[in-house]
């Protein structure tokens, strides 16, 4: 009898502890928050919490997208707390520059790869939701700049354009572009990210690839 009560008390616990990590904690803080806080960096939080300077244009979270459908509730950018980290340096200097990060995808939920992989099953641009994108690990960004005015910088082609143009080894665009692509890359990189060759915009945290695919939600406040 007391071992079953024992079992109970361990499955309700199991049950409890699965539901609580299957939601992304959406509270916004009234102030912003310092993430050198913040001592577990494989946590998940909302960049929002942290900096007022970033722009913002989740495409998930609208219908602007090759999905045609908006998958998210509401355009949250949720990260690991070391992606964050290093994202606030880039941005930093950036901005230094007269630039700043806008943001177009953050953490991606499991179930919403699995969606973009049936309507783009290849590789090159939509990760196989069986080995799971960095997006699902909380380590990559959708990314470009805009100017002091909040002008998006002309990077040769639109966010999720899925050819050859998008590539980081495409050499045939203008000057101007070549120097854009050129100074968020080599930003990035001296802020441990790393490129992916087939999207401008998309940048990976070095070493997320060995982190845990995760399939979370997030409610709207
Ligand atoms: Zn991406």
């Amino acid at each position: 009898m007391k071992f079953k009560k024992i079992i109970l008390l361990w499955c309700f616990s199991v049950l409890l502890f699965s539901c609580k990590s299957t939601q992304l904690d959406s509270t916004k803080s009234t102030v912003l928050l310092d993430i050198s806080n913040e001592v577990d960096e494989n946590k998940f939080v909302n960049l929002k919490n942290y900096s007022n300077d970033f722009v913002y244009d989740m495409k998930y979270a609208t219908d602007d997208n090759f999905l045609k459908e908006k998958v998210y509730p509401c355009d949250e950018c949720f990260l690991r707390v070391k992606t964050v980290k290093s994202l606030l340096e880039a941005n930093k200097t950036f901005l230094e520059n007269g630039y700043r990060i806008k943001i177009f995808d953050c953490y991606r939920p499991k179930a919403i790869q699995k969606k973009m992989f049936q309507l783009v099953p290849n590789a090159t641009y939509v990760a196989n939701p069986k080995k799971g994108s960095i997006h699902n690990r909380g380590g990559a960004v959708d990314i470009t700049l805009v100017d002091s005015l909040g002008i998006e910088v002309d990077m040769g082609t639109k966010f999720d354009f899925f050819g050859e143009e998008a590539s980081h080894n495409y050499q045939n665009l203008t000057e101007e572009i070549l120097a854009n692509r050129k100074f968020l890359k080599e930003v990035m990189l001296q802020n441990n990210f790393k490129p992916f060759d087939s999207e401008w915009w998309h940048y990976n945290l070095n070493g997320s690839n060995t982190d845990k695919v995760e399939n979370l939600k997030w409610n709207c406040n």
